[in-house]
């Protein structure tokens, strides 16, 4: 019996997981989940088919987005919830990340080369498989060029904010961040505030539009869990929770379902998701 009834964050190969959008539902599934949100990073070219796979599975399906914005150098992550994926905003939004992805990981690859860790960028374009291409890409290349030891070192010292190769994506403000997801006919809530300490700009993306954030997440350890749980209780903000799976690319065994709402949450989370467009999730 899983733990949790809805996972509402993870990752497959339409952004930087390894799971194509239909195996993370198969998983899904094995793990006894009910509802999974697929939430790729500024991209929703992988709900369609797990839409798909879910009817097929009998898991539900949510489509949802984690996009990034930014407050001066600080990189904030938004979840967006039951959102149309053909709004033509949105579309607008993915396409231009994705433009400047390809730019940027140009940029990461000349980069890492003056840092005396050359990779082949070009290869790992070709291994993105027209995904939306990600630092997790990059590392992995580090990784298999002997450069660094493992995915954490990758960041550490060449990927993560203030490194070297850190090059940041389209420099898009919450404001309009959470309006693309608004626009979509989505909810917004901000993603996992203690990955980067942005305890200080919970209520900053709140006035931006959010409805909440996410509490439960498998950076969060219970203590953060807690200190999260009290600000939502506290201030009427919606809750959210999910694992962050990304699969097998962070050199660990998936976490799908190890993290997220249980039935009584998820099913408040729906209310919250009312309340915010004035529609039913589906
Ligand atoms: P990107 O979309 O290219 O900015 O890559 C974002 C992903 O990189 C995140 O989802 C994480 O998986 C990973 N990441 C970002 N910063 C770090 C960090 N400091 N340590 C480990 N992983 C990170
Ligand atoms: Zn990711
Ligand atoms: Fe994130
Ligand atoms: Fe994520």
């Amino acid at each position: 019996m899983a733990r949790y009834h809805a996972d509402l964050h993870c990752h497959s190969t339409a952004s930087d997981g390894s799971d194509p959008p239909a195996r993370v539902v198969e998983r899904a599934k094995e793990r006894g989940l009910h509802v999974l949100a697929l939430t790729d990073h500024d991209t929703v070219a992988g709900v369609a088919e797990a839409q798909e796979a879910g009817r097929r599975l009998g898991v539900q399906v949510i489509a949802g987005t984690e996009l990034t914005c930014y407050i001066g150098k600080r990189e904030i992550h938004v979840l967006g919830y039951g959102i149309d994926i053909n709004h033509p905003g949105l579309k607008n939004h993915c396409e231009a990340f994705q433009a400047k992805r390809i730019e940027r990981a140009q940029l990461i690859g000349q980069r890492l080369a003056q840092a005396g860790a050359p990779i082949d960028i070009d290869a790992v374009m070709r291994n993105a498989d027209g995904g939306v291409i990600g630092r997790p890409h990059i590392a992995k290349a580090l990784m298999e060029a002997g450069h660094v030891k493992d995915f954490q070192e990758a960041f550490d010292r060449f990927l993560g904010d203030g490194k070297p190769a850190n090059v940041p994506k389209l420099e898009v403000s919450p404001q309009e961040c959470v309006a693309v997801i608004r626009e979509a006919g989505g909810m917004a809530i901000m993603a996992h505030p203690a990955l980067g300490d942005q305890f200080d700009l919970i209520d900053t993306m709140i006035a931006a539009g959010c409805s909440g954030v996410e509490v439960c997440h498998s950076a969060h350890d219970e203590a953060t869990q807690n200190r999260l749980h009290a600000i939502v209780i506290d201030r009427g903000y919606a809750h959210s929770g999910g694992s962050d799976c990304h699969g097998t690319v962070k050199g660990c065994e998936p976490i799908l379902g190890n993290y997220g709402l249980n039935a009584q949450q998820w099913k408040k989370f729906t209310a919250a998701f009312e309340r915010a467009t004035g529609r039913p999730l589906t």
